[in-house]
């Protein structure tokens, strides 16, 4: 099979991708409002109980009103996962493989439309939105990929012995309970749905309350590639009524889930208690927050340092695990390289992102956008506000990129996640000193160094903990296949999403060993 090469983005200078993308976005304006049921066992389910998703460029603009799951329809759900497991599970990894590949051509055919719901439903910049659908088509190449790979190769890799013959298989876990976070509503929510699909396990899948709708289409899309009633539940609920329901359901085998570390942190430990009846040890699979750096050095290039630290920043609005929100600079450069990030973020505007002249969007939600204004205040308290933080509530959610100078190491602008458009900076007196403040946090996710000194970059190698550190470039933008992403410390289990690992955390591996 051919190795796969990483979907491009798209180019929106060209006249015929810009128009394209203009003629989606009206046909999703026409499809606004409506009303989507639960799906289980391939069933569609309205419920009495719903909620709404808005748009957060304009939150009086109601994206689409969710059925809303209880935990009577969150037994089904399990059940009909449980019933289908029989099934899928024994159904050729080739043909579960196709499954993706299909899936990622109707993608492919259809990313102008999935780029629309993204900027509609989640405020995604078209940039910001194409490379989130790019991403998904991803995933869905690469896992089907790597799932044939696993599973042909496997006995190849044991020992030979006479007399013997030895078979290595992997093979699925069970029911699993996928729970995405709204930041990558498609890549992220498609890639951990298909790699446990793929693996031949089926799932019950709660999309994030902010972008439902985004993962609803995409569950109909498979179900158009071909996927079998039941492999894949759509049960949107609140996280609270029926996720510790799921969580704890004794049919449940594993967690795959992607969030905060507040939520992730709970259901790892409800997780690990067995419910009567159950007959294994749920695995836990938890992609989880980040308080990401970039190092500069007093030897660097300041200008791709700056460029680099702006763009990690303040993309989607700093609303990406992976982004920058602590620059440790050099002292013999700091204010250099302030002076150009505060330059370079002068003409970056927030504003609803059907104006493509906008760099950025809103903040997903109002509690979003209170939560990073009260991070405003304590930034003042804490540190010199340099620019920024100009906000509105209304049409949308928006929050200006702001920068803070001075920022203590412990402060609490430096160690806790934010989660929007807030960059700290700090002062370090050495290079060693910078990456023992990029090292103090609780997280341990992504992190870049920008020096031109080899001696410095060789430490940086070997001391910068994080699960993703990037040398003389960006720390945000990982590719599938290309850096397998996932962090350290309370940043979660290490997964490595997109990386040639990521499936056995949906498999075990079963011996089988025959003396001839
Ligand atoms: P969140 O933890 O609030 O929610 C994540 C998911 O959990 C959502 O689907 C939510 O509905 C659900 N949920 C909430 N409470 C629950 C409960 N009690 N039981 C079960 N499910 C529950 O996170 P978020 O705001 O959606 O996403 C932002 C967070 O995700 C940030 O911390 C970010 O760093 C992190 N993130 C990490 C990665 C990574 O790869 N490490 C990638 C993207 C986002």
């Amino acid at each position: 099979m051919k190795p796969y090469r990483p979907e491009p983005f798209t180019d929106f200078s060209d006249t015929e991708n810009h128009e394209a993308l203009a003629a989606s976005i009206r046909l999703v304006q026409g499809e606004l409002g409506r009303e989507y049921p639960l799906i289980i066992g391939g069933r569609r389910i309205m419920t009495e109980d719903t909620f709404n998703s808005i748009n957060p460029s304009n939150s009086s603009q109601i994206i689409g009103t969710m059925s809303k799951a209880n935990a009577q329809l969150a037994e089904q759900a399990i059940q009909s996962a449980g019933e289908t497991f029989q099934v899928w599970s024994q159904t050729p990894v080739r043909e579960r493989a196709r499954l993706l590949f299909k899936a990622a051509a109707i993608l492919r055919r259809r990313k102008h439309e999935f780029n629309a719901w993204l900027m509609l439903e989640a405020g995604k910049p078209r940039a910001e939105a194409d490379a989130d659908t790019a991403e998904a088509i991803d995933f869905m190449e690469y896992y089907g990929r790597q799932m044939i790979e696993m599973s042909e190769t496997a006995s190849s890799k044991l020992v030979w012995m006479n007399g013997e013959d030895n078979d290595l298989q992997y093979i699925p876990l069970g029911v699993g309970v996928v729970i995405p976070p709204w930041n990558f509503p498609l890549a992220i929510m498609a890639g951990m749905t298909t790699a446990a699909v793929v693996a031949g396990n089926t799932v019950v899948l709660k999309p994030a309350s902010a972008t439902p709708v985004v993962a609803f289409k995409f569950i109909e899309l498979m179900e158009e590639a071909g996927m079998p009633a039941g492999v894949a539940q759509f049960l949107p609920g609140s996280g609270s009524e029926i996720g510790d329901f799921l969580v704890t359901h004794k049919l449940t085998r594993f967690i795959s889930f992607t969030g905060s570390r507040e939520v992730g942190q709970r259901i790892f430990e409800l997780s690990a208690k067995s419910a009567p009846g159950q007959i294994w040890l749920k695995r836990f699979v938890g992609e989880l927050g980040g308080k990401d750096a970039i190092v500069v050095d007093g030897e660097a290039d300041l200008e791709a340092a700056a460029r680099a630290i702006v763009s990690s920043a303040f993309g989607y609005s700093g609303q990406k695990c992976s982004a920058c929100s602590r620059a440790i600079v050099h002292h013999k450069v700091y204010d250099a390289v302030l002076e150009r990030c505060i330059e370079l973020t002068a003409n970056l505007t927030a504003g609803d992102v059907l104006d493509f002249g906008n760099y950025t969007g809103p903040v997903i939600d109002r509690s979003a956008y209170n939560k990073i204004s009260g991070y405003m205040e304590t930034g003042a308290s804490e540190g010199r506000l340099m620019l920024g933080g100009g906000k509105a509530d209304t049409p949308g959610y928006f929050i200006q990129p702001a920068i803070f100078a001075d920022l203590g190491p412990d402060s609490v602008l430096m160690q806790e996640e934010i989660f929007g458009p807030i960059l700290a900076f700090c002062k370090a007196g050495s290079f060693d000193e910078a990456l023992d403040i990029a090292n103090n946090t609780d997280y341990g996710l992504t992190g870049a160094v920008f020096s031109t000194n080899p001696s410095h970059l060789e430490a940086a190698r070997s001391r910068f903990h994080v699960g993703n550190l990037y040398i003389n470039r960006k720390c945000t933008g990982a590719i599938v296949g290309v850096h397998p992403f996932g962090g350290f410390n309370m940043s979660g289990t290490d997964s490595k999403a997109g990386g040639p690992d990521y499936l056995l955390q949906f498999t075990q591996l079963k011996l089988i060993s025959e003396q001839l």
